[in-house]
């Protein structure tokens, strides 16, 4: 079922969902279902699963450096395979244009669909960590809105080189990435968010914005998305603080700023153990208040950890 089915379904009531990571390669996928399993509970209609970009390696060779190009984490899509399988949930690929030519953007929409999977997220992909931008890949997309458009034009049985003719047409359900706190690239939030509805039209049918502590950032951005015309669902990204370092790492990576009460709150945590405590609590604040508001999903970046999102939604649902 396609995501924006489920919120329809649900007639109001708040879902929710999660994003997992696949391994590294060479570990075994029971440590991802061990991380799954106990937020099965809370019934979520759909779970994401990321993709990572292609990073540099150096091997030693005859006392060289050999450079070889390797992406850390595959698997996206023979795990939303799994996942729909083994837990009968729907599994959201997240499909990048970064290290991608439309080629194989194409073959892996193909692999979905054979394998009955409707929903897909539409981004663009960061920079690699060698590069200062993001650089397209050769014969790959620039934006996602790009890539949107190529999903919906097979969805209207339009392959790439027109030399097909469709009798079974795709009809994948398209999530695109928001940001209540501007993408970083962005020269301003308001260009940022007709950036946004430009994706909305080209056929996205739903958002999963950024992560994001104060909800004052989410509710401003949505009255913003709405007073130019976005009007799909706008599901919010929760993350909880789990380590002292995401006081210098979230902030850094993600663009985002933590609110004064919270960094003081971690300031003062003796150990591990305490901020993460402390990073539920504030999760479970900000949920509160995001349940009231009636938000359609509450959608949580797992990072690979469920025992703190277990908590969180043990409050909650
Ligand atoms: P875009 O929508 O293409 O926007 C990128 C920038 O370009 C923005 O500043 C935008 O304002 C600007 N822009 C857009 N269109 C144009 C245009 N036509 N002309 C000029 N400027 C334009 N990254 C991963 O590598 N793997 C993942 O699995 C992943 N999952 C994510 C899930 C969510 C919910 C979110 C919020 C982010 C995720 N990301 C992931 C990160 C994402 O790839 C980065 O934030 C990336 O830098 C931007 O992606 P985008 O799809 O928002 O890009």
């Amino acid at each position: 079922m396609k995501v924006t089915e489920h919120i329809k379904k649900a007639s109001g009531k708040t879902l929710f969902s999660f994003e997992v990571i696949p391994p590294q390669k060479g570990s075994s996928i029971q440590e991802l279902y061990n991380n799954i399993d106990p937020l099965m509970e809370f019934k979520p209609p759909f779970i994401d699963v990321t993709t990572s970009r292609e990073q540099y390696i150096y091997i030693e060779k005859d006392g060289l450096l050999d450079r070889k190009i390797t992406r850390m984490r595959p698997g996206t899509v023979g795990i939303c395979a799994a996942l729909k399988y083994k837990y009968n949930v729907d599994a959201v690929p997240h499909v990048l244009c970064g290290g991608f030519t439309r080629e194989e953007t194409e073959y892996l929409l193909v692999d979905c669909h054979y394998l009955g999977i409707h929903n897909v997220m539409a981004l663009r992909g960061d920079a690699m960590s060698h590069q200062k931008y993001f650089e397209p890949t050769n014969g790959g997309h620039t934006y996602a809105i790009d890539l949107v458009k190529q999903i919906k034009n097979l969805n209207c049985g339009k392959y790439l080189h027109d030399v097909v003719e469709a009798h079974d047409k795709a009809n994948f359900c398209i999530g695109v990435a928001g940001y209540p706190e501007k993408h970083i690239e962005a020269p301003s939030l308001q260009t940022d968010l007709k950036r946004l509805k430009e994706k909305v039209e080209a056929g996205a049918e739903y958002v999963v914005t950024q992560m994001f502590f104060d909800n004052k950032k989410y509710f401003e951005f949505i009255d913003a998305a709405r007073k130019i015309g976005i009007e799909v669902p706008i599901i919010p990204g929760i993350k909880p603080l789990a380590v002292k370092r995401h006081l210098n790492v979230l902030p850094q990576v993600f663009k985002i700023d933590l609110p004064e009460e919270l960094i003081k709150g971690v300031e003062k945590c003796k150990d591990t153990n305490e901020v993460r405590s402390l990073g539920v609590e504030w999760s479970i604040a900000q949920c509160k208040e995001l349940l009231q508001a009636g938000v359609p999903v509450l959608h949580f970046y797992s990072m690979g950890k469920s025992d703190n999102v277990q908590a969180i939604a043990s409050a909650l649902f």
